[in-house]
């Protein structure tokens, strides 16, 4: 089992670099984003509750999302393992998914920190912002989800670092080489738990 979390603002490239990850090493992709834009497409009761913040660029409460990833994440128990999209965004929802897997001894592997320069990251999402049809694809709340992930998912950075799981990779190189970095952090890991007791 191999658990990577992928990590960063908005605007960074999680999506296509999780697209990348989960084709090479056969992992279940868990967009937490991509999840609840599919409920409220769906108007399932979760959606009806999420649409509001998510339209607002806030988080979505915290029991929301770990309730909605934790009956997705069963449904793959038997996978060979998940990349972790735009989850966690809180020191609670880190703890929790902690707590979860250390349960079944199968712990966060790596957490993989893009970083984008914030000009380039909303440069990138207005440009990508017509073809989205994302309803939270526009200039004010672009601002505001830049904002609250400064102040509510950036702490996360010194929890992982902690558990000396972080590695932090330049998102400013072209796509491909982004992944080759990637690729290269990943087998690290893997590695390390091989030889490791
Ligand atoms: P981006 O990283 O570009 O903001 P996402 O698809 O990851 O895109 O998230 C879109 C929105 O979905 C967020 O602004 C937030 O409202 C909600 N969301 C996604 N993941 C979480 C999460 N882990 N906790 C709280 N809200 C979330």
């Amino acid at each position: 089992m191999l658990n990577v979390i992928i990590f960063g603002p908005p605007g960074s490239g999680k999506g296509t670099q999780s697209e990348k990850i989960v084709e090479k090493y056969g992992l279940i992709h868990l967009s937490t984003g991509e999840i609840l834009r599919n409920e409220i497409k769906e108007k399932t009761t979760i959606g009806c509750k999420v649409k509001e913040y998510i339209d607002d660029g806030m988080l979505v409460p915290d029991e929301i999302v770990l309730k909605t990833l934790y009956f997705k994440a069963i449904e793959y128990a038997d996978s060979a393992g998940f990349v972790f999209d735009g989850f966690p965004r809180t020191i609670v929802q880190a703890e929790t998914l902690d707590k979860m897997l250390e349960k079944r001894d199968i712990p966060v592997d790596v957490v993989i920190s893009i970083e984008v320069a914030e000009d380039e990251l909303f440069k990138r999402m207005m440009g990508r912002a017509e073809d989205s049809g994302r309803s939270d694809d526009n200039e004010e709340i672009i601002k505001k989800r830049i904002e609250v992930y400064k102040s509510q998912t950036l702490p996360l950075l010194d929890y992982y670092n902690k558990q000396e799981k972080l590695i932090s990779i330049n998102g400013m190189e072209p796509v491909n080489r982004v992944f080759e970095n990637i690729s290269r952090a990943i087998d690290f890991y893997q590695n390390k738990k091989e030889i490791l007791p």
